[in-house]
């Protein structure tokens, strides 16, 4: 199947693209690195009149650290989260998940904005947002506003985006010398979407967890900030010994659907299994 007619544009500025957006209305729809709206639009999930491209826009890309805090532009690739040097040393959750995303073609193409924005459930990105505590600038003619990652994944394929809003870029904050972060997810082959992952960040006292935030991907109709877990590992010492009260804890943050080929139980224990995989990796990471 192919996409039905629709008339495209490239705006030469930002300001330019908010005006074209705020225009057009519903009849426009924004295009980043097109891996996933250009696969909606040739099953006709979507039929917009307008694609506005804003892969050219500069504004939208950048990358830079200052005061604790990195800004990652909106446009910023997946496979250059994989390579920038600056990801690498001051957000590495986000380098680690994006060896998970896809295949090669779609993380040269695919954006951190158009990830967010698109709030797959089973994407890794949503999730390494709210686990980290990343707070997306967004951005219209009406001017910008900050919105924390928690409060922007709404549910399924929902976001805080307004019409004509456009995300401008992530801030993260880097990694302090007693942060340590964690990572898994459980596919049915490496590229795929995931059935089941954690993103996890948490400040360590030696072995011990201190403050942690726990996010879940693939589970329920949103990247899922698990507040029970978070708090029941919080004075553990890691690796773990035999069963944790966290186990208990997972049923309170995550209530998923039966899905077809997963039953919910069983997407529990996988949960369950990947948090203590990812509790035992914040041992290892401590130590190191
Ligand atoms: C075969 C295949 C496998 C994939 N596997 C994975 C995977 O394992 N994990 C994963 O997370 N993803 C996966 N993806 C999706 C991929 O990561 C996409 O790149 C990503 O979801 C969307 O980014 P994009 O830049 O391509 O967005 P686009 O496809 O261009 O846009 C997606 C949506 O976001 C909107 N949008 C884009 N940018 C902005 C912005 N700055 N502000 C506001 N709205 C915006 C668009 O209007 C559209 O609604 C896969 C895709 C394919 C085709």
């Amino acid at each position: 199947m192919k996409a039905r007619n629709f008339r495209y544009i490239r705006p030469a500025s930002l300001d330019h693209a908010y005006r074209i957006l705020k225009d057009n209305g519903d009849d426009a729809v924004p295009i980043a690195g097109g891996q996933s709206l250009l696969a909606g639009l040739n099953m006709r999930l979507s039929a917009p009149k307008l694609v506005v491209d804003i892969g050219d826009l500069k504004e939208l890309t950048g990358q830079s650290h200052a005061h604790g805090t990195v800004r990652l532009g909106a446009l910023t690739r997946h496979g250059e989260l994989l390579r920038s040097a600056l990801v690498k040393r001051h957000v590495p959750l986000l380098a680690r998940a994006a060896t998970e995303i896809g295949h090669v073609a779609i993380r040269n193409r695919g954006t951190l904005g158009g990830s967010l924005a698109y709030a797959d459930p089973a994407a890794e990105l949503p999730a390494c947002a709210v686990a980290l505590d990343a707070t997306l600038t967004l951005g219209s003619l009406a001017g910008e506003r900050e919105v924390k990652a928690e409060d922007f994944f709404k549910g399924l394929f929902e976001t805080d985006l307004m019409p004509g809003e456009l995300i401008v870029a992530v801030k993260f904050p880097a990694m302090q010398a007693s942060t340590s972060t964690g990572f898994a997810e459980l596919s049915r082959r490496h590229g795929d979407f995931a059935l089941v992952g954690l993103a996890a960040v948490a400040t360590m006292r030696g072995d011990r967890i201190g403050t942690a935030r726990l996010a879940y991907f693939g589970c329920v109709d949103r990247a899922k900030l698990a507040r029970s877990v978070s708090a029941a590992i919080t004075g553990l010492a890691v690796p773990l010994a035999g069963a944790s009260a966290f186990e208990g804890a997972i049923g309170a943050d995550l209530t998923p659907d039966d899905t077809p080929g997963l039953r919910a139980d069983t997407k529990l224990r996988m949960a369950t299994v990947l948090t203590r995989r990812v509790l035992n990796s914040l041992a290892n990471r401590a130590a190191a």
